[in-house]
């Protein structure tokens, strides 16, 4: 527990960076700011003192209006001080969270691209966010107000102390009492509920974002029923995990702690009176009135001082947790970057003896997977769901890098090429593929972002998408997804394969292209594949058989090893599940047409 808060304080210290000095500045004048605060009640104390030492002759007593002015001095430097602490608190806090989104981008942009799978994205920017705004927070307020008030308080003990050990002593015992009340009340038990309930918080962020990219899907297939399902789910476990932490703060044994935090001050008055015999006794009333005067002001600043701590507390907890949070995003795994990048020679793709399993999985996706694209040829990958095949392609591009064996393109291991020239030479286009909220030339271009508006004309023209380039209001320039210009799964299909066709890449890796298809847009889907494929080395994934049927050459993926091998003759002739799925193809479509 202890380490993991230390921890998280060295963590936040790195991502300060070099804004560390002026957070050290920053709450060091807040201290300052704090004692000085102080002053104007200790020159209230003394002017009572004074004034009782000199009764009932008040003419001596000029000092008191010196006192006067001695508050008013500290008041007004108290006061300019607290404010220059905190531009410095405020400044360094915002440059911090800054540094945490920088850093965390930074480190991202470094994995490899499989980590941005669709559900991770949301939640690493739901971290990020997080992160970067507790610690603004933290910074920016709360370790000033706790550093402030504990030097208060420090300070306030101290005179205590110096003014009668007895008091001092009482309120040393209560402050021990409050802070360890105080301490139980946010280890622990709490913590654990805390972690508990932003974890239900990240599945929430997470099934949501399932969900509403899950939307084109839902449209199509009208498979509402799974995701909402799975997203309703997550909100209700989140509201039963923030009521239960809410509940448990509020109830036994934590109202048990608060009451002696904030009550455990409530004792001195005793204190105050039982000394009041003794101190009269000994003829010191001077003594007693003072110290009554004092005991009256430190319990007016303590109150506040605790309402502080508590709620600087609380938002130091957050932080760190937040932080904590993060560090699965900071620890997630880099690309290695070759040191001497070879060129690939051409655009054969070879798979040798690959294997590769998924972080945490119980099997591998792919096992011994050999294979090879000659340049121009075409290669699919069919199976079953799950066989491996999506896993398959993303090792071409580095999506991820396989355990073992090796994924070559034009002779080279993929590892070898510089990623940025890798990623030239392969155009992929994804089984959900993403178009941005933004124009369809920007869309289109984002592919090649030096291509003219011819181009990207041209691109669009090749990929089929003139009719919907027609119906759209402002043609090119139509902003995708605003009221009216929804696409549908098979007209953003086109777009995103003239996306692929502007890119012109020597490889093109397909993956379930036309899932989205309805049979309308399929021939066009076709056209465009047509259009995109030629004389270039294409692996591509299709559950629509009649897409394979004349590839060069066809795979059977099943539980992540190659079964079958060859073209849909020899497929067909060997008798294996290829030919138990092309009949079941068959059957299907027969079905179709008979139905209608
Ligand atoms: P296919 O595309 O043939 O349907 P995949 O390559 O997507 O198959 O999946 C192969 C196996 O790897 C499956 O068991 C799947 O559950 C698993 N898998 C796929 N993606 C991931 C991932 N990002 N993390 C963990 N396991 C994954
Ligand atoms: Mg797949």
């Amino acid at each position: 527990m202890k380490q993991k808060k230390q921890n998280a304080l060295t963590v936040l210290l790195g991502y300060a960076g070099s804004h560390r000095r002026l957070t050290v500045l920053g709450l060091g004048l807040s201290a300052v700011s704090m004692v000085c605060s102080m002053i104007p009640y200790l020159c209230i104390w003394l002017a009572a003192r004074d004034l009782i030492a000199v009764a009932p002759d008040w003419t001596q007593a000029r000092s008191v209006t010196d006192y006067g002015w001695i508050a008013f001095a500290f008041a007004v430097g108290g006061i300019l001080i607290y404010f220059l602490g905190l531009m410095c608190t405020h400044l360094a806090a915002f440059r911090t969270a800054a540094n945490i989104r920088k850093q965390g981008m930074a480190h991202v942009m470094q994995a490899p691209l499989g980590y941005f799978d669709a559900n991770a994205s949301g939640l690493i920017r739901s971290r990020l966010d997080a992160a970067a705004a507790d610690t603004e927070t933290l910074l920016a307020h709360n370790l000033a107000d706790i550093v402030g008030t504990v030097t208060l308080f420090i300070a306030m003990l101290v005179l205590m102390f110096v003014f009668d050990w007895r008091m001092g002593a009482a309120c040393l015992l209560a402050a021990v009492i409050s802070i360890l009340a105080m301490c139980s009340m946010m280890g622990g038990k709490n913590a654990a509920l805390m972690a508990e309930y932003q974890a239900a918080q990240d599945r929430m962020t997470k099934s949501g974002t399932e969900y509403v990219r899950g939307i084109p899907v839902v449209k199509i297939f009208q498979q509402t029923v799974y995701s909402f399902k799975a997203f309703q789910q997550a909100i209700e476990d989140y509201s039963a995990k923030a009521e239960h932490y809410q509940g448990d703060v509020c109830r036994v044994p934590q109202s048990i702690n608060l009451t002696f935090t904030e009550g455990a001050f409530l004792f001195l008055v005793p204190v105050v009176l039982f000394l009041a015999p003794g101190a009269l006794a000994s003829g010191n009333f001077a003594g007693f009135v003072t110290n009554f005067a004092f005991y009256a002001v430190f319990s007016a600043i303590i109150s506040t001082a605790l309402a502080k701590i508590m709620f600087a507390a609380s938002g130091m907890m957050l932080a760190g947790t937040a932080l904590g949070r993060i560090q699965p995003v900071m620890d997630a795994p880099t690309l290695a970057v070759p040191e001497h990048p070879q060129t690939p020679k051409d655009n054969r793709v070879v798979f040798r003896d690959v294997s590769f399993t998924y972080d945490g999985a119980q099997s591998p996706a792919l096992s011994h997977v050999s294979f090879t694209a000659e340049p121009g040829e075409t290669v699919a990958l069919v199976g079953p769901s799950g066989g491996g095949k999506t896993t398959a392609a993303s090792l071409i591009p580095r999506f991820w890098d396989a355990d073992t064996g090796t994924v070559e393109v034009g002779g080279v291991d993929v590892r070898q090429i510089d990623p940025h020239v890798l990623m030239d030479q392969v155009a992929f286009v994804f089984q959900n593929n993403r178009l941005f909220k933004a124009s369809i030339l920007e869309n289109v271009r984002a592919a090649r972002p030096d291509a003219s508006r011819e181009q990207v004309l041209a691109a669009l023209e090749a990929a089929q998408c003139g009719d919907i380039l027609e119906k759209l209001p402002q043609g090119l320039d139509t902003v995708i997804g605003t009221e009216g210009t929804y696409l549908s799964g098979g007209e953003a299909q086109r777009i995103a394969l003239a996306r692929a066709i502007l890119k012109d890449a020597p490889i093109v890796v397909l993956d379930e292209a036309t899932a989205f298809a309805d049979p309308e847009n399929e021939a066009l889907i076709q056209k465009a594949f047509a259009r995109l494929t030629k004389d270039r080395t294409v692996i591509m994934i299709a559950h629509r058989l009649s897409t394979v049927v004349g590839a060069d050459k066809i795979l059977v993926l099943e539980g992540g090893r190659v079964t079958e091998q060859g073209t849909h003759e020899e497929l067909i002739a060997a008798g294996g599940l290829y030919t138990r799925m092309w009949a079941d193809y068959n059957r299907a479509i027969q079905w179709k047409m008979e139905s209608g």
